[in-house]
């Protein structure tokens, strides 16, 4: 029998929703239960592949090349699992399929108003999820918070299954409770009582409460909101700040989340077994011996905060591999512009490893590039992803192919030398302004050639990593770069696409750069084999 766990946000959002949903997956998976989880996006975007990452932070790609929001890379590193796009919708895709339906006479001539229809609609398709991935207890996540106009539909989803199924749904509040003035430490609750009686107005009661707050709850509090919003106290979870999302379920386990979930819901446990996990978060406290990592990017007008979203698998990708070693990562953003100022390049020595990541556009592409010649030139380890690798071959080709002017496509369609190219049948979509889903996304298989960084890093002959672009090596300068001293490690199994490029170790420490996005399948303790590399490279450089 299915269960249903939804976890809704109160008060306000940015809370760290997405990690709790995630980590309330991780302890019912440590206590034997099968569980996947769902986001939805109260918004008209079909999917997250248009917005841009300053808007609404990171857009992560899964193996069947769904564009989503960055929490379902949460919920694949927590859990450990490969999502597909039958975990993720938009108040967009569900009209979209909806409409669909209606003008193929799907609903026989009916009149299809939005409740039921547009509700029915997304209970099916949380229930195909579970189906899918052979799920016990499906987590689904609601983005925005109560009171908002544009969950509504969502939450009148939960109240008919609720009212069809009492006993196997479960309501997760997350609220936020402030405190006021500088260095306060009493929590006040008022507002978590309003976003309780915000649901209550649309026919729904919170079963738990997330107490998310800068420091743990005291009794007093745990009392009043226990009270006034009519929940046993045991159900009222503390959820302060903590250093590492990682200690999220350590942390909701103290107060027994899985335990009254797990009553809640009538399941029994099947011992609990947090082992691994537990040793990740000792790991993670206990690292005191930095690793100086930068990353070169151009996300960095708008505050940290965004900034850091925007980049969010990389930075986690880092993390695994940092803590792998037992160390700790520490980060540093460098903005690409900076860099076509020569002077600024020496900067790039205080580093132990420069990350260049993904990129759209020419802003910050000619900071990029100096700052890789530099990063090339003086041996300090390098990894480039997808637009990182595309300018590593720009720089190449310039500084030892000779070609001035060479270039992506994407930047100057009528460069001489057009190393970084687009394929015949994205030209397509590009004329015809047909943007949303269609680039080379999601996973590919790659082969590996013997002898090379990367195949020792991976330890295998043929990958799948996943992909979120348009342009590619072009295979015209491929002969003449292997000439000159690149080695393409990885490529398409018709050898037509380049995946991974690098520099031997003879001649530098770790120059590798990747067509794909290896940070979407870097996991907490199964960190990625080229950031692992890319680490260790990192660890060995004296600064
Ligand atoms: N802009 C490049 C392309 O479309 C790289 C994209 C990326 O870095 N994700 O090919």
């Amino acid at each position: 029998m299915l269960k249903y766990i939804f976890v809704v946000g109160g008060v306000m959002s940015g809370v760290g929703k997405g990690v709790a949903a995630a980590s309330i997956g991780k302890i019912l998976q440590s206590r034997g239960f099968e569980v996947t989880a769902i986001k939805i996006d109260p918004y008209v975007n079909v999917d997250a592949g248009t917005m841009n990452p300053t808007e609404h932070g990171e857009v992560f790609v899964l193996d069947d090349g769904m564009e989503c929001d960055q929490d379902m890379g949460n919920y694949e590193r927590f859990l450990d699992c490969d999502l597909t796009r039958a975990n993720y919708m938009t108040t967009g895709s569900v009209y979209q399929a909806v409409i669909n339906r209606e003008r193929n006479l799907g609903y026989g001539g009916k009149f299809v108003s939005v409740v039921p229809y547009i509700p029915l609609e997304v209970i099916d398709r949380i229930d195909k999820a579970a189906t899918k991935s052979k799920a016990q207890v499906v987590i689904t996540e609601i983005g925005g918070t109560v009171g908002e106009y544009e969950n509504i539909l969502f939450l009148e989803a939960i109240r008919i299954l609720k009212s069809k199924k009492p006993a196997d749904v479960l309501l997760v509040l997350v609220s936020f409770l402030p405190t006021l003035g500088a260095g306060g430490t009493e929590l006040k609750t008022k507002p978590t009582q309003h976003a309780v009686r915000a649901i209550n107005s649309v026919g729904l009661h919170p079963d738990i409460i997330l107490a998310r707050a800068h420091i743990p709850i005291d009794e007093k509090r745990r009392e009043k909101i226990a009270f006034h919003c009519s929940i046993p106290e045991e159900n009222v979870i503390s959820a302060p700040d903590i250093s590492s999302i990682y200690e999220v379920p350590v942390n909701f386990e103290k107060d027994n989340l899985s335990g009254v979930i797990l009553k809640k819901l009538n399941l029994k446990p099947r011992g609990k077994n947090m082992r691994g996990w537990n040793r990740l978060v000792a790991s993670i406290r206990r690292a005191k011996k930095p690793v100086k990592i930068g990353i070169v990017g151009k996300y960095f007008d708008a505050g940290d905060f965004i900034l850091e979203d925007s980049y969010i698998s990389v930075i986690e990708a880092v993390k695994h591999a940092t803590y792998f070693f037992k160390r700790k990562p520490e980060f540093h953003w460098l903005n690409a512009d900076e860099f076509t100022h020569s002077n600024n390049l020496k900067k790039l020595s205080e580093y132990q490893g420069i990350v260049i990541p993904g990129g759209f556009g020419s802003r910050g592409v000619e900071g990029k590039i100096a700052a890789i010649r530099y990063l090339r030139e003086k041996k300090i380890p390098f990894l480039g992803l997808c637009y990182g690798m595309q300018l590593a071959i720009v720089e190449y080709s310039r500084s030892m192919l000779g070609y001035k002017d060479a270039n992506t496509t994407e930047i100057n369609p009528k460069t001489k030398h057009p190393v970084i190219d687009i394929l015949p049948e994205q030209k397509k979509n590009l004329t015809e302004k047909n943007f949303g889903g269609t680039m080379r996304l999601g996973a590919y298989p790659a082969v590996l050639k013997k002898g090379t960084i990367a195949q020792s890093a991976y330890k295998e002959h043929l990958i799948s990593e996943r992909h979120r672009h348009r342009y590619e090596v072009n295979s015209a300068y491929v002969e003449k770069l292997e000439k000159k001293g690149i080695v393409f490690s990885g490529f398409s199994p018709d050898r037509r696409l380049m995946e991974i490029m690098e520099l031997p170790k003879l001649k530098h420490p770790f120059f590798v750069g990747t067509q794909f996005h290896p940070e979407f399948k870097s996991r907490p303790l199964k960190p990625h084999p080229l950031f692992r590399e890319f680490i260790k490279a990192a660890i060995n450089k004296r600064i």
